[in-house]
């Protein structure tokens, strides 16, 4: 689904990431560790189309993307890749169904279809007892589970997500990461997710480091994802 073929990254004389080449398959989830500054949000901003590459090469389900006017990008990226940050970005005067059903109003499908699908994902992220919340009105947990569902709204291909629950207590991180790693699975997705937290990474299937501006992959050994 995603291909990153020696992408280099660079701000002016600092260079952020080197040959950074890496392959995610349908139903793969990939996690990406590293300290702060090393680099996590730059690749995840490069693999989604939001930042170009300073070198390299993007490619979505095969296409190469650099080649793409950035109208088309925008396409590919709505039609195909979901983002969740670690802050939610709802928009608070939606409620969290409306939140989930905005992208697909946006990619034309009809106020009942988009309504149908929205309260389908948010009660998978179990939330169906809070449909019709403002975001204001939704604890921290709850707000990343909406923007979770939101992300996945448009059924894209690829998700992508930066330290998706980097913003809530241990407990409350757990139990919403569990919820996203269900339905990213369940939907047969490849997944690309940023962590701090080496317990979250050890539930994914492949984990990447990045070292000294390059990218070191470890595979998860069998049982690991287990304990
Ligand atoms: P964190 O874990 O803190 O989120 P990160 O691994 O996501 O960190 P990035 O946000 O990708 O790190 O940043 C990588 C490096 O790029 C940092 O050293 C940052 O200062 C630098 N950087 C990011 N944006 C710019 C910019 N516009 N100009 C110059 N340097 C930048
Ligand atoms: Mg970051």
């Amino acid at each position: 689904v995603l291909r990153l073929e020696g992408i280099k990254r660079a701000y002016g004389d600092l260079i952020i990431l080197e040959e950074a080449t890496l392959s995610i398959a349908a139903g793969e989830i990939v996690g990406l560790l590293g300290p702060s500054g090393s680099g996590k949000s730059s690749l995840l901003h490069i693999a989604g189309l939001l930042e170009a590459p300073t070198a390299g090469t993007v490619l979505i389900e095969g296409g190469e993307v650099s080649r793409l006017s950035s109208r088309e990008r925008t396409a590919v990226r709505r039609e195909k890749i979901g983002f969740v940050y670690q802050f939610h970005h709802l928009l608070p005067e939606f409620t969290a169904r409306q939140n989930v059903a905005f992208p697909l109003r946006i990619a034309g499908v009809s106020p009942k279809a988009a309504e149908a699908r929205a309260t389908d994902l948010l009660s998978q992220m179990g939330l169906d007892h809070r449909l019709d919340h403002q975001p204001a009105q939704l604890s921290g947990g709850e707000k990343q589970r909406a923007a979770i569902a939101r992300a996945l709204a448009n059924q894209p291909r690829l998700l992508l997500a930066d330290e998706p629950t980097g913003n809530l207590d241990v407990d409350t991180s757990g139990r919403v990461f569990a919820a996203l790693l269900t339905l990213v699975r369940q939907e047969g997705l490849a997944a690309m997710i940023a962590t701090h937290d080496r317990s979250l990474a050890a539930q994914m299937d492949r984990v990447i480091h990045i070292d000294d501006h390059r990218l070191v992959e470890t595979t998860v050994p069998d049982g690991a994802a287990l304990i």
